[in-house]
């Protein structure tokens, strides 16, 4: 396989080239589990999952190490603030650790309901501590950080003298300090754009841990380079994130590996870019804030009807991922639409005769959407692609082309290796009309409950009630009747 990858570090595609023959190692920031999952989530999830289908297809042993974040990730994302998961158990009156059991819990759900296959590696920050104490010791012991009243610090300036800080974002060291606020800890720092590598707790902060400076917890920066070098080595192949960690965040972790280790970790920086919605960057504050289990429900007032989580994801790859993807109802619509037409195709396929040679060029199009994958992932092209294999099928259906038996088995293949395996879209799941005539049935049934309930035929009805719920549903009374979940 020839992939090659937009490297945010070099600023150009390269040819990828494992370090060790066979394997790869990469490492993705996971989420900060203190709310649902919006959209925003599922962009990075499912651009960084489609790369691990596609190395995982073309033969690599992956090790896929996402992370947790779970403590130190402070509201100012910088090093700043209330700790947000903190911020939420005290709101909520809960143990920390039960706000990031839920939240992880409910994450979980819908990366499984998009098709985002687990890592291998889920790393907790909080289950790090010692590891990450570790890291801050080689870091001082290397002279680029020093302790100040608890806390420790990364001494950027002197990091700066040698080494540059601000390579991946493309910045100098004085415009990094650009959007940096004066905020209560500065008083303790030597130069404004130092950041935390250890923080001292206040005596408000629930969550600490005792170190040889305080008693206190990680900077956020810190659990990357720990957790990465741990698990996929002191050097590894790809570090992903969206576009919105290159600043502060990867540009922290470069320095960390550098001062702890002495060279860095990362060989290939891959970034998403945004999703915004009508053209807006998502915020709680601007009222636009949809998460995912909104999305699958219609239920926000910006939804005009509910959205498949397929046909989020298909949505979200029909946009190269360094491309920006705007929301709204109509492209959600169209997305639907577009899935609906491969699903179609799909499951048209068995009812194609195969002929003793073929008009059609299936041979073409396997290439077409290899070449795409490799050219940096671009899944609007091999969906583009996809939709030529879709009008194929029709052709063939309609018999105004032929096929032979070995095209054609190449052709099923197209659909299961590009569709299924590598863009993780559920094809043979049942199209939007299937769904429809579905729910359309199990309301009937509850219908027929509901007359039967009106002529106190309760044998009638209890009999709809328990054998649905023995079916899997859950059937809820309401003052109008009663409502499903499967
Ligand atoms: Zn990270």
């Amino acid at each position: 396989m020839a992939l090659r990858i937009y490297n945010t570090l070099t600023r150009s595609k390269e040819l990828f080239r494992p370090i060790h023959e066979g394997h790869v190692g990469m490492y993705v920031c996971g989420p900060t589990v203190y709310g649902d999952a919006h959209l925003g989530h599922a962009r990075p999830a499912i651009t960084f999952d489609v790369l691990y289908r596609f190395l995982t297809y073309a033969g690599y042993k992956v090790r896929y190490v996402r992370n947790i974040t779970d403590v130190g990730h402070l509201e100012h994302d910088a090093d700043e603030g209330e700790d947000k998961i903190a911020k939420k158990a005290r709101l909520e009156q809960l143990e920390p650790m039960e706000v990031v059991q839920h939240y992880l819990t409910r994450y979980h759900k819908d990366m499984e309901a998009l098709g985002v296959l687990s890592p291998s590696i889920e790393p907790h920050a909080s289950g790090h501590i010692i590891e990450q104490i570790e890291f801050v010791k080689h870091i001082l012991d290397n002279g680029y950080a020093y302790i100040s009243d608890g806390s420790v610090y990364f001494d950027v300036r002197k990091y700066n003298e040698k080494h540059h800080y601000g390579k991946l974002s493309g910045r100098s060291l004085e415009n990094t300090l650009e959007n940096t606020r004066e905020l209560d800890g500065q008083a303790e720092k030597r130069h404004p754009a130092d950041f935390a590598l250890w923080k001292k707790a206040q005596p408000e902060h629930i969550m600490h841990w005792p170190s040889p400076w305080s008693e206190g917890f990680p900077g956020w920066h810190l659990e990357c380079s720990t957790m990465g070098t741990k698990y996929l080595g002191e050097t590894f192949d790809i570090h992903g994130g969206g576009m919105d960690l290159v600043f502060p965040h990867h540009e922290c972790e470069i320095a960390q590996s550098v001062a702890a280790l002495g060279h860095e970790s990362v060989h290939y920086w891959m970034h998403n870019n945004m999703i915004t919605i009508d053209g807006q960057k998502m915020g709680k504050s601007l009222g636009n804030f949809i998460t995912l289990e909104q999305f699958f429900a219609g239920d926000h007032k910006l939804l005009t009807q509910a959205y498949q989580p397929m046909t989020i994801r298909f949505f979200i790859l029909q946009a190269h991922y360094r491309s920006t993807v705007d929301f709204s109802n109509e492209a959600l619509q169209a997305a639907e639409k577009g899935l609906a037409r491969l699903r179609d195709a799909y499951s048209r396929l068995g009812r194609i005769a195969a002929g003793k040679q073929s008009t059609v060029d299936v041979a073409g199009i396997w290439e077409k959407c290899m070449d795409a994958m490799e050219d940096d992932l671009n899944t609007p092209i091999v969906i583009s692609n996809l939709f030529d294999a879709a009008k194929i099928v029709n052709s063939l259906v309609d018999q105004k082309a032929s096929i032979s038996q070995e095209d054609l088995g190449k052709l099923k293949e197209l659909f299961t290796v590009f569709g299924e395996q590598i863009l993780g879209l559920r094809l043979s799941e049942g199209d939007g009309n299937q769904t429809k005539a579905y729910a359309g049935a199990v309301d009937l049934l509850l219908k027929l409950r509901q007359e039967a309930k009106a002529n106190k035929d309760w044998a009638t009805s209890d009999k709809i009630r328990n054998e649905l719920t023995a079916l899997g549903f859950t059937i809820k009374d309401t003052k109008d009747g009663a409502e499903w979940t499967l």
